[in-house]
């Protein structure tokens, strides 16, 4: 059995998701990622070319894992129906307030001043009076007339457009439904392909996130009879329809990404940071991880420096609660991948040092967590509500194990908490705390390893022993071998389930003699 190994460094708390494109996608230039703190690799399925280009950089970045000997997580992004202009004659066009705009049908169009989308049902689906924003939001048209084939819009807001940007409807109720077939074939793809995480673009209902799992379980299920080895889901928040379904669908899902490229489309612009700060308290509430995702370190496309308002933006988002911090363009892109990764990491850093003092995320933590339950059992990490299936993470009795744990770290300021777990929920339970306590999470299952690189303040270690108490004796050993614990060091090591019977839930304290 191959030994356990600690991270060369120790990254920050928070973990950083780092999109994968042509900029970064070499055996090379990923280990320098990892090795400057990213913890997860997001392929976006909205860009690349299809599945095969995907297996492509998935086996490159396990390639890359494996030789550090770390797990580490992978977030397959299903692009939903992200809508686009079609082929524009000359690549741009510029849109005039004084010269209307004509949507038609159909693939392509020679007419003057006209559009098409990918959007079918585009001209069923909008009424004179909405909006139609195109170029990521910086040119507004608003529909003024209609007939069967075609939508007259005027120009609101002009400026320049090009072929195959993104479009967005606010406020629009889409007719179509959000898991397109090409999202089908991905999804089914990325449970033959074992990844960690499943983003689901331009969520609406928790049905999205039922109807999505559901697909997952019946692939996973077909191909090896193992019912539930399915990736974990990702909501993405990018419409307000989403925003009000908020709870329902962080519920329904493993977690959530706050998705601030399309949300500050769809939504008024002025109220996105009060939206992020809302998603992600429901988030801390349920115990889901989440994301905090797009423009985070945007100028850093082009330059070595963020912009002081961007260094701020990822202290900020810390401060709310995210586990996680995304680079999009800037990893995927960018002229500098590894610059932005070391700056969101520094950052990061810099932030968890004071994240006592600023936050109020840690009295929160203390306080929410007590029950009226006289019952007080754990439900099972998946139940049934309505008849399909919501992953909850909230238990109480994990949830009062965790909370003491941090409490007895913290007080006899211990070195690090270990983890066992199963099934990586008691993990979030940790992670949830934001101690300043540093938390090494293992498991016998390395999926739920992968999954742990998005929990903040969680680091898996691969090939620790399954029994918790055989595990806590070699982390101690490998541990002092490479000076990492000294002798008199408090470790708390919590294992909920498992250690001596399936209905103990046990924390120690081992001083490292
Ligand atoms: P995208 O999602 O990069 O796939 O569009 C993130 C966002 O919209 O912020
Ligand atoms: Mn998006």
């Amino acid at each position: 059995m191959s030994e356990i190994k600690f991270p060369s460094q120790r990254p920050s708390r928070t973990k950083i998701v780092a999109t994968v494109g042509p900029a970064c996608d070499s055996e090379a230039m990923l280990t320098q990622l990892m090795l400057c703190g990213v913890t997860v690799f997001r392929l976006n399925m909205a860009h690349g070319a299809g599945t095969e280009d995907a297996q492509r950089r998935l086996d490159l970045i396990r390639l890359a894992a494996g030789k550090l000997g770390r797990p580490i997580g992978v977030l397959v992004d299903l692009a939903g129906p992200k809508m686009r202009l079609g082929e524009i004659p000359n690549g741009t066009y510029i849109c005039n307030p004084d010269i209307p705009i004509r949507f038609v049908r159909g693939e392509n169009t020679s007419e003057p001043n006209s559009f098409t989308t990918t959007y079918e049902p585009l001209i069923d689906d909008l009424h004179v009076g909405d909006n139609v924003m195109l170029a990521d939001g910086t040119v507004t048209l608003r529909v003024s007339g209609k007939n069967t084939d075609s939508l007259i819009c005027e120009v609101v807001q002009g400026g320049a457009v090009r072929s195959r940007q993104g479009v967005n409807l606010p406020g629009v109720n889409l007719s179509i439904r959000t898991l397109q077939p090409h999202d089908i074939v991905h999804a089914k793809w990325a449970v033959d392909a074992c990844v960690d995480f499943l983003g689901l673009s331009f969520v609406r209902s928790a049905d999205d996130i039922h109807e999505l799992r559901e697909i997952l379980a019946e692939t996973a299920h077909r191909n090896t009879g193992l019912f539930g080895e399915i990736p974990h889901i990702i909501a993405k928040i990018e419409k307000q329809e989403a925003v009000e379904n908020i709870e329902e669908i962080t519920d329904a899902a493993n977690g959530v990404m706050v998705a601030r490229g399309d949300l500050g489309v769809e939504l008024d612009i002025a109220q996105i940071a009060m939206v992020q700060k809302m998603i992600i308290d429901t988030c801390r509430r349920k115990l889901k991880p989440v994301i905090v995702a797009t423009q985070m370190l945007e100028s850093m496309h082009t330059h070595k420096i963020p912009t002081r308002a961007e260094a701020t933006d990822v202290a900020n988002a810390i401060l709310d609660g995210a586990d996680a911090t995304m680079l999009s363009g800037e990893t995927a892109v960018g002229n500098y991948p590894v610059d932005a990764v070391r700056m969101m990491n520094r950052i990061a850093e810099e932030t968890e040092k004071l994240i006592a003092k600023y936050s109020w995320i840690k009295q929160d933590a203390r306080t929410t967590q007590r029950t009226q339950d006289t019952n007080l059992t754990d439900k099972p990490k998946t139940k049934k509500q309505n008849g399909s299936i919501i992953a909850e993470n909230n238990l109480p009795v994990t949830n009062a194990i965790c909370s003491s744990a941090v409490e007895i770290a913290e007080k006899i300021n211990a070195k690090r908490i270990l983890i066992a777990s199963r099934s990586g929920v008691s993990v979030m339970g940790l992670s949830n705390r934001r101690s300043s306590v540093q938390i090494i999470g293992t498991s016998h299952n390395p999926r739920v390893l992968n999954r742990m690189n998005l929990y903040w303040g969680v680091i898996p270690i691969l090939n620790a022993p399954a029994d918790p108490r055989d595990s806590l004796k070699e982390i101690v050993e490998v541990g002092k071998k490479v000076g990492r614990f000294e002798r008199g060091d408090r470790l708390v090591l919590v294992s909920i389930m498992g250690t001596s019977s399936e209905n103990h839930n046990i924390i120690y304290v081992h001083i490292v003699d």
